[in-house]
């Protein structure tokens, strides 16, 4: 048995999973009651004590991480833990024979869609998250591509437009600033998809995948301004397969299919051929499954 946690900012989850990757019991609690990372593994702790038979731990953290050394670089939605040597306190607590590992949650998302999901049986993937931020993982000839301090995969923060929207990560014209959830929500009411109450962009989904016109012409737009990073990831790596995850994603086939049109079609020529572009196939799960494959590879 496998423990994955996927810490959140608003919630983490920890699950139980076996060999096969199903998720035997999962429980959640607020991340954000607790005033440092050492009453946080604390918690944590106490729900791994209650699994039967843990063989190794995983941690999925959405920020930056040095994997080989098991620390947290930083976190730009939880101040505090920065340098956080999470691998070594949690070592601490539940002993040496435990194996625990900790990565970039959208890099853990990539492995579980590489080895259980839409990505299965390619060497070269790349799973893109779109919600309130936008990351990617990358495998690259059949392994986990990281970069070089751990950090690879920030395709929230290409620089779309240059010299554009100042980024809170210092950059300026950042994707994310343009197709984040935020910046979405933002665009989806100017057009009157949305109210100024609403902020839920399954609502604009819903009305696509019924036929309305305009909610069409939105996902269609969001995949207009999402192609050109993605026709350049692809014109560089080569890839296989591009796996599009996250919250944005349920959007579903009018989102999706218009992205794999756009990268199709204005790709390079071998480059827009080999590649397939897919929705991610194991939803919410994802996080805290590839976190429990993390400890075992
Ligand atoms: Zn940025």
């Amino acid at each position: 048995m496998w423990v994955g946690i996927d810490l959140g900012g608003t919630n983490t989850k920890i699950a139980l999973i076996d060999e096969q990757g199903k998720i035997l019991e999962s429980k959640s609690f607020s991340t954000r009651s607790f005033r440092t990372p050492q009453a946080w593994v604390k918690r944590a702790f106490l729900e791994i004590k209650e699994f039967p038979r843990v063989k190794g731990v995983g941690i999925g953290v959405p920020g930056a991480v040095d994997f080989d050394r098991g620390r947290i670089r930083y976190l730009p939605n939880l101040p505090g833990w920065e340098n956080f040597p999470i691998v070594e306190r949690f070592s601490a607590v539940l002993g040496k024979r435990i194996r625990i590992a900790v990565d970039n949650d959208a890099t853990a998302m990539a492995v579980a869609e590489w080895v259980y999901g839409s990505a299965k049986g390619y060497a070269s993937a790349m799973c893109i998250t779109l919600g309130t931020g936008v990351g990617a993982g990358l495998i690259l000839e059949g392994k986990v591509y990281r970069g070089i301090d751990g950090v690879a995969g920030e395709l929230g923060h290409f620089p779309l437009v240059p010299w554009g929207k100042a980024c809170s990560c210092g950059g300026k014209g950042c994707l994310e600033r343009y197709v984040g959830n935020r910046a979405l929500v933002h665009w989806a009411r100017k057009l009157g998809l949305l109210s100024a109450k609403e902020d839920d962009l399954s609502i604009v989904s819903d009305r696509a995948k019924k036929g309305d016109e305009r909610a069409l012409d939105f996902w269609d737009k969001v995949a207009y301004t999402l192609a050109p990073t993605l026709i350049g990831v692809v014109n560089l790596l080569n890839l296989e397969v591009i796996v599009v995850g996250g919250g944005v994603a349920s959007a579903g086939r009018p989102l999706i299919g218009a992205i794999s049109r756009y990268v199709k079609a204005y790709a390079m020529k071998v480059q827009g051929k080999r590649v397939k572009v897919v929705k991610a196939k194991l939803g919410n799960s994802a996080g805290v499954i590839g976190a429990s494959l993390l400890p075992r590879r």
